[in-house]
């Protein structure tokens, strides 16, 4: 092949397979964002440079940590590109030319003004690089890249430079300086490669901007820490790490392992197949909400341990685009709960499930109960008004997990799933009846 054909052959393949994904990125050019234009990243590099601050006093943050974000990004549309990133920005280069950067504010919507960085230089379609500058300043060397599904713009944009939910691409993270982590622990879900320097975490092709897990935990807060191995059902044997820096003990956490982690695996493996990533860390940690990653969690709470585990098939394995899809992973999650069938069933559904603006990043607060009771009044569709019991609703399961294995690894809207149930659920007669359904809660 000719080096012009192999250029031509990367650059469709390019567009080939992140056109899937970019699809469900917002309408471009809304009238108040002008002619910014989301692009499909294709991957992203962050140095991130940690310090302690000099003259810091008791009481202010300590520590400082400078970020370079170097992202290779896909333009489908000739404009200025859109991004995110809450921290301070000291710098912008687009494609080697350092520019400006401009805030743009979305439409105002009953959830609010989402907001996004729109850089200064107009770029054609194409392939570009946008390197970021930028800082924040943290309070101890427990450092996380803790995400918040509540708020608009509280995933992986607090840290570094960020796309919307709808955007998979490989990541790759360098935290500079050893030395700096000399006396600490790196929990994640990524993979960790070698170097003399930095350490350096890699994070699959699938990861957006809500599945990346890492925290950094100087050893002194470590109260328990306890590493196994666990047999998948498709025979990979995989790490699990449990951690804690709330004084949970190295034996506490064996034994929570033992009768509550591996119980939910187990029953997560027969209701949806194998477990779909390569590790599993869970973080007990003091902290007001507990939050899924692919693989991993984030638990303030015990009783938090079976619902952020089924994110990591629901949420973190098949992912919501946007904030309006998510509705379905809390819904389903809350649905797996058979103690909660029971409450759940024929009561008040909200009717805001999906309705929080386009750019809007937060889940439903009422994803929860509305959300299993909405999929349980599928299942009465589905089941022809005979069963609703999780135990017997076996056509609403069968729903979904085909849905699952469809879209695990992808990202997926609200219409997809009407779609699935729709067209590979249904016999046709109720197509009608789980549309209007659909039209009165979810849209
Ligand atoms: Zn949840």
């Amino acid at each position: 092949m000719s080096s012009l054909s192999l250029f031509f052959t990367f650059v469709f393949s390019v567009l080939f397979l992140s056109f899937p994904s970019f699809a469900q990125s917002p309408l471009n050019r809304p009238s108040n964002i002008g002619t910014g234009v989301f692009v499909d990243f294709i991957d992203a590099e962050y140095d991130m440079s940690f310090s302690e601050i000099a003259d810091a006093v008791v009481g202010e943050k300590q520590f400082e940590i400078n970020v370079i974000s170097v992202v290779t990004l896909n333009q489908l549309e000739e404009g200025y590109i859109l991004f995110d990133l809450k921290p301070d920005v000291l710098e912008v280069i687009v494609d080697g030319e350092r520019t400006r950067l401009d805030q743009v504010k979305t439409e105002r919507t009953s959830s609010g003004v989402s907001q996004f960085h729109k850089v200064g230089k107009f770029t054609d379609k194409g392939l570009h690089t946008l390197v970021v500058k930028s800082k924040m300043q943290i309070w101890t060397k427990n450092f996380g890249l803790w995400l918040n599904d509540w708020d608009d713009r509280a995933m992986l944009e607090l840290y570094v430079v960020s796309n919307l939910q709808y955007d998979q691409y490989p990541m790759r993270f360098k935290l500079n300086g050893k030395s700096f982590f000399k006396d600490s622990h790196v929990f994640t879900n990524g993979i960790e490669v070698e170097d003399a320097n930095s350490i350096v975490l890699e994070f699959p092709d699938f990861s957006n901007s809500s599945s990346v897990f890492l925290n950094v935990v100087p050893n002194e807060s470590l109260s328990g820490l306890y590493q196994t191995t666990y047999l998948t059902d498709d025979d990979r044997k995989i790490d699990v790490t449990l951690y804690s820096s709330s004084g949970s003990s190295d034996e506490g956490l064996e034994k929570t392992y033992n009768e509550r982690v591996k119980v939910a695996l187990y029953d997560l493996e027969r209701d949806w197949g194998a477990w779909p990533h390569d590790s599993l860390v869970l973080a007990f940690d003091d902290c007001n909400r507990s939050m899924e990653h692919a693989g991993a969690a984030r638990l303030c709470e015990h009783s938090a341990i079976e619902h952020e585990l089924a994110h990591s098939y629901w949420g973190r394995g098949v992912f919501p685009a946007d904030g309006n899809s998510s509705w379905l992973d809390e819904g389903i999650a809350t649905w797996m709960d058979h103690n909660l069938i029971m409450q759940v069933r024929s009561s008040y559904i909200d009717t805001d499930l999906s309705n929080n603006g386009k750019y809007f990043r937060a889940t439903n607060q009422s994803s929860y109960t509305s959300g299993a009771r909405f999929l349980i009044q599928v299942g009465f569709l589905l089941n022809a008004e005979k069963q609703v019991e999780r135990t017997e609703n076996w056509l609403m399961t069968q729903c979904m997990r085909s849905f699952y294995e469809k879209y695990l690894y992808k990202t997926f809207m609200s219409i997809d799933f009407l779609d699935h149930v729709v067209n590979d659920c249904s016999n046709g007669s109720r197509a009608d009846e789980i549309r209007n359904l659909f039209a009165k809660y979810i849209f």
